[in-house]
């Protein structure tokens, strides 16, 4: 059964779909797209029940960027989806196994963890600022002379301010220029993946073999997802030097500037041997110059004024700028209306309601710890040491010190501890749950409902 709590979501869903119907193959459509139920929809987010993973995978591999548009985003800017895998489809009847076969693969990711560049990220269609030009230039750079200028190149900065399309831009001019370049992207989580599945099936070597010397440029998205894996690190370390010692490109993007990456003295090192590179927040000039150039892409035309009162309400994620757009221009097309000034309020309304803006608390921390674990705020907040306390208590104040915008001082007054004890609590999960798969997963649903909560 289908029930929809929240309509608005729900229609988003409906407009998403009739906008897929038109960037897709009838035949592409019916496999894919039409088996999707939604089962919930809050502001917040969307529960979608698929019948295997090939679904979902099809769907974020190809629709990612409208489905930002028009659902939900949650604080990394991702789309806000709850993938249910349908139980009673999770043993495919013959038939459907040879459909599945017939079908086309996903477009951006293949084998060996590789990400397919964007054949939009390109230096061409990134739009230059004050904030981002040391970067595009040291891209550039590498771009043109890889292995011999630097080495590894690291670039840093926030979500969604093109740190994945420079990368990919660096990748595309070195095919374009350089045909006998093997280059190579990779997700970090990708990376983590197939070294698991190449333990399992005991094909380590290949897998060494392959990151070593069948590649000349490497390109390694987001490795802050690197942090907390002890295991996976020092491989990756020590692939990253075999390819450094062979002069083999490396690019780097992440969040956080190595020294701030919760990594081994060895990595960071590593990471700092090149030159690190930071994109910052647009100014609002080159903000509006980013919007009118995507709206172009799209053949859809923002006049000036909106395009300025856009991008001063968005100020610090390109992919929320862009989300702004490819939401008016489905809407405009959708509904064959105008662009207006009340669409475009409206349209910022809806948008910036999901965008946890909050700060979070102690307290917010302490509820959400509680409902996860089972536990009460009260004895939580107590004196008692068992063993079915001492550790969600613990995990309250190593959130509270990831989260909380605040001194020492007053997370220890907040908690009524002392300060060594904090930072000992701390210090104490971010081992355990690099060994403790189930704890790992226990945070991560309490981190998903403080930023709910906040929101
Ligand atoms: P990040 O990897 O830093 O989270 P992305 O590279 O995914 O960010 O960028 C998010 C979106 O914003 C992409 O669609 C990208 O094309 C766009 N974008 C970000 N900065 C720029 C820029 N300076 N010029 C053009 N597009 C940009
Ligand atoms: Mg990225």
């Amino acid at each position: 059964m289908v029930v929809c709590e929240n309509r608005d979501t729900a229609v988003a869903w409906m407009q998403f779909i009739q906008c897929a119907k038109g960037r897709c193959s009838v035949s592409a459509f019916n496999n894919w797209i039409a088996p999707i139920v939604v089962i919930e929809a809050t502001p917040l987010e969307i529960t979608l029940k698929v019948p295997n993973i090939f679904v979902k995978e099809y769907l974020l591999s190809n629709f990612k960027e409208e489905l930002r548009a028009f659902l939900p985003v949650n604080g990394q800017g991702e789309p806000a989806i709850n993938f249910v895998i349908d139980a009673g489809n999770r043993e495919p009847k013959k038939q459907e196994v040879q459909q599945e076969q017939t079908l086309p693969a996903p477009v951006h990711t293949s084998l060996r963890g590789q990400v397919k560049l964007n054949p939009k990220y390109r230096f061409d269609s990134f739009i230059d600022g004050a904030d981002n030009q040391f970067a595009k230039s040291a891209a550039v750079g590498v771009a043109t002379r890889p292995g011999q200028s630097y080495n590894p190149l690291f670039i840093h900065g926030c979500v969604g301010l093109g740190k994945t399309h420079m990368l990919h831009s660096i990748g595309h001019y070195i095919t374009d220029n350089n045909k006998k370049l093997r280059v190579q992207c990779i997700t970090t989580e990708a990376f983590i993946n197939d070294l698991v599945d190449s333990l399992k099936n005991k094909s380590i070597d290949q897998m060494k073999k392959f990151y070593r010397s069948d590649l000349d440029v490497l390109l390694v998205d987001d490795i802050q997802f690197l942090q907390n894996r002890l295991n996976f690190e020092e491989e990756f370390c020590n692939m990253f030097e075999a390819l450094i010692n062979q002069n083999k490109q490396i690019v780097v993007t992440s969040d956080k500037p190595p020294a701030q990456l919760k990594l081994s003295e060895r990595m960071i090192g590593r990471m700092e041997w090149g030159l690190v590179a930071h994109i910052g927040v647009p100014d609002l000039e080159t903000r509006v110059a980013i919007l009118q150039h995507k709206a172009n892409q799209k053949g859809f035309a923002v006049p000036q004024e909106m395009a300025f009162y856009i991008a001063e309400y968005v100020r610090d994620n390109v992919r929320q700028l862009e989300g702004v757009v490819n939401r008016l221009s489905a809407h405009c097309r959708l509904l064959n209306v105008e662009i207006s000034q009340d669409l475009v309020a409206k349209t910022l309304m809806d948008m910036m309601q999901h965008t946890p803006h909050h700060q979070i608390t102690v307290d917010q921390i302490l509820k959400c710890v509680a409902a996860v674990f089972q536990v009460s705020v009260k004895d939580l907040k107590g004196p008692t040491r068992t063993k079915e306390l001492a550790v969600p208590r613990q995990v309250a104040m190593y959130l509270a010190c990831q989260l909380v915008d605040g001194t020492l001082k007053m997370l220890s007054e907040s908690f009524g501890k002392t300060h060594s004890t904090i930072l000992h609590a701390s210090k104490a999960i971010e081992k355990r749950v690099t060994g403790d798969d189930i704890l790992r997963r226990q945070i991560e649903i309490v981190k998903r409902n403080i930023q709910a909560a906040a929101a």
